[in-house]
C-alpha cells in the first residue's frame, strides 16, 4: 500500500494539550459554559513595547528572510542573557540558533541528534510533546518513572536505570510542566553524573525559567557541562508571546550547527519582525515579566489552597511554572483521565489528564493558573460541588 502514513507515526498521538484546546472551542461553540484551566499559555497581553517594536518593524519593511541562525542583534541579546542569568557562555555567532518557537528548537535538536535505534531518557511525568518528537525523529523515548511520594524527585538511580547502551540524550525540564517542580542542586548533580558517565547529550528545556516562586534559584546544566548540553528557551511563557512563535537553542557550536541544518531545510528562519520584537522583549520587558509573576504568585496560593480543601485531593505547591498537579487518587476516581472527563461533564471545568504526561502522571490532573482569580474561584466551587455530590 503506497498511501499510508509513515510507520514511525504509529507511535505518535495527537498532542493532548492542543487537542484539548480544540475540544474546548468546539464545546463553547455549542453554548457550554466552561471554566478552562487546561490552557498552557499566559492569559496576559504581550507587553506593549514588544508589540510596538513589531509594528514599527513591519512598517519599516522588515518583512523578508533573516539569516537562518537569527538576526545578529537578537543572538547578541540572547548570548548576553544566557551569560548574565544562567552562567552559560556561548558565542552569538555560532552558539545560538533563533527558532520559530521553543517547540521547533526541541524538534531541530532531537532530529539533528538522533538515529533510528537511539534512545532518549525522559523523566515521567513529562511534557506531552517530548516522547512524540523523539518518535518523529525515528528514535525511542524511554521514560524514567519519578516517584510521586518523593514529590517527583530526580535521583541518580532512577535516571541510571533508564539508560542503556543505546541512550544518546537526556531531556530535562525545569521549572517542570506538568509537576511544577524545579531541579535542585542534588538533582542536577545526579543528572550530570549520569550524563558524564555515559557521554549523553542533555537537552534542557528552560521555557518556564522566569515563572518561579519564593526566590528559588534556576539551575542550568549548561553552566556545568556546556560541551554536551543544548539549552532551549523562548518567549511564549515569560513574555506572553505564544502566538508569536519565537524561541531559541544555545550550546556548543557543533551541536548548534547540526540543528541549523534542520532549520534551514524546514522553516529557514523565524519571522524577521518577530525577532525584532524578541530583542525588545529581552532588553526592555523585565518589569512586565515581574508584574505577571506577581499575579501568578497570588493565583498559586488561591488554587493550591483551594485544591487541598477539596475532598480526596492533595496538591503540592508548585515551585515554578503556572501549573498545579494535584493527586486525585483519594477522590474515588483514581485515574487522572477519568477524573478530568468527570469534571468536564459534571462540573464544566476543563483540566489536562495527568496520564497525557506519561505513566508517571496516572493519579494526577494538571490545572493551569494562567487564568483569572475569578475563573480559579469558580472552578474550585464547581469541583467542590461535584466531589461532594458523589
Ligand atoms: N516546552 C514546554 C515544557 C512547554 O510547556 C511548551 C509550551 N508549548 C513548550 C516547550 C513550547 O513552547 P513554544 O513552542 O510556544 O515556544
Ligand atoms: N505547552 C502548553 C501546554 O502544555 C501549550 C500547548 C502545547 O504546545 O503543548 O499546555
Amino acid at each position: 500500500m503506497a498511501k499510508r502514513a509513515a510507520h514511525r507515526l504509529a507511535a505518535v498521538e495527537r498532542s493532548a494539550t492542543v487537542a484539548l484546546l480544540d475540544r474546548v472551542q468546539q464545546l463553547r461553540a455549542t453554548g457550554a459554559a466552561l471554566v478552562d484551566l487546561s490552557r498552557g499559555e499566559p492569559d496576559f497581553v504581550t507587553p506593549g513595547e514588544v508589540t510596538e517594536a513589531a509594528v514599527a518593524a513591519l512598517r519599516a519593511g522588515r518583512t523578508h528572510y533573516s539569516p537562518s541562525r537569527g538576526l545578529p542583534a537578537l543572538r547578541e541579546a540572547i548570548a548576553a542573557k544566557l551569560s548574565a542569568d544562567n552562567g552559560i557562555v556561548v558565542g552569538a555567532a555560532d552558539g545560538v540558533l533563533v527558532t520559530p518557537s521553543a517547540k521547533l528548537a526541541l524538534y531541530a535538536a532531537l532530529t539533528s541528534l538522533l538515529d533510528p535505534g537511539d534512545e532518549v531518557v525522559i523523566p515521567s511525568p513529562g511534557w506531552v510533546s517530548y516522547a512524540a518528537m523523539v518518535s518523529l525523529a525515528g528514535a525511542a523515548p524511554v521514560p524514567a518513572l519519578l516517584d510521586p511520594a518523593t514529590g517527583f524527585r530526580i535521583t541518580e538511580g532512577v535516571i541510571e536505570a533508564a539508560v542503556t547502551p543505546a541512550t544518546r540524550v537526556l531531556l530535562l525540564n525545569s521549572p517542570n510542566n506538568p509537576t511544577g517542580r524545579m531541579t535542585d542542586a542534588a538533582e542536577l548533580d545526579a543528572v550530570l553524573t549520569v550524563a558524564r558517565r555515559h557521554d549523553l547529550v542533555i537537552i534542557s528545556d528552560e521555557i518556564y525559567e522566569h515563572i518561579r516562586y519564593d526566590d528559588r534559584p534556576h539551575l542550568s546544566p549548561a553552566a556545568y557541562f556546556l560541551e554536551n548540553t543544548l539549552t532551549v528557551n523562548g518567549f511564549s511563557k515569560s513574555h506572553a508571546m505564544t502566538g508569536w512563535r519565537l524561541g531559541y537553542l544555545a550550546g556548543p557550536a557543533d551541536l548548534v550547527s547540526a540543528a541549523l541544518k534542520v532549520q534551514e531545510h524546514s522553516v529557514s528562519c523565524a519571522a524577521t519582525f518577530t525577532q525584532i520584537a524578541g530583542t525588545t522583549a529581552l532588553e526592555d520587558s523585565r518589569p512586565a515579566v515581574e508584574e505577571m509573576l506577581s499575579a501568578y504568585t497570588a493565583r498559586r496560593a488561591l488554587l493550591v489552597e483551594g485544591l487541598n480543601s477539596l475532598p480526596g485531593v492533595t496538591c503540592a505547591r508548585p515551585e515554578g511554572s503556572f501549573y498545579a498537579f494535584p493527586d486525585i487518587s483519594g477522590t474515588g476516581v483514581p485515574d487522572g483521565s477519568d477524573f478530568a472527563e468527570w469534571m468536564l461533564d459534571d462540573a464544566g471545568v476543563v483540566m489536562t489528564p495527568g496520564p497525557a504526561f506519561g505513566a508517571g502522571g496516572h493519579a494526577h490532573v494538571r490545572l493551569s493558573f494562567a487564568a483569572s482569580e475569578n475563573e480559579l474561584t469558580q472552578a474550585l466551587e464547581r469541583m467542590d460541588k461535584a466531589l461532594r455530590g458523589r
